[in-house]
């Protein structure tokens, strides 16, 4: 039984800060045209991904860093969530190790469509 069957959850941040990033330099770079996926229904919150992200570019935060949406269903499924899953998109390689690691299958790489 996991963390979560029994009601219990991990201790997650609170202590980040989202910055916006400058979009030219986003334009200079190139990128696999892949994206990593999550199946929340799957995750166990084990946070193995975060852990073995080389890059550390992928966090599982406090439900609440969502504070406003355009749709307010999302806001409700964000806020009602046991965590949100941020991956720094500036930062990640598509490299997959977190979702080779991932023990529920929760993870998948996708391809972005042209
Ligand atoms: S694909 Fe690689 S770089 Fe991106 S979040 Fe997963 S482990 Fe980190
Ligand atoms: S490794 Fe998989 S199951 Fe564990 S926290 Fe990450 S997405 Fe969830």
């Amino acid at each position: 039984m996991g963390l979560t069957d029994q009601g219990l959850h991990p201790e997650i941040y609170d202590d980040y800060k989202i910055e916006t990033v400058d979009p030219s330099w986003l334009q200079e770079r190139v990128k696999p045209k892949r994206h990593i996926g999550l199946t929340p229904e799957l995750c166990i919150l084990c946070r193995a991904c975060e852990d073995v992200c080389p890059w550390e570019c992928i966090w599982m935060l406090a439900p609440d860093i969502i504070t406003d949406a355009e749709n307010p269903e999302v806001l409700t499924l964000a806020q009602s969530s046991s965590a949100t899953f941020i991956i720094d998109d500036n930062e990640c390689t598509r490299c997959a190790i977190c979702v080779e690691r991932c023990p529920s299958d929760a993870l998948w790489l996708g391809r972005v469509e042209q």
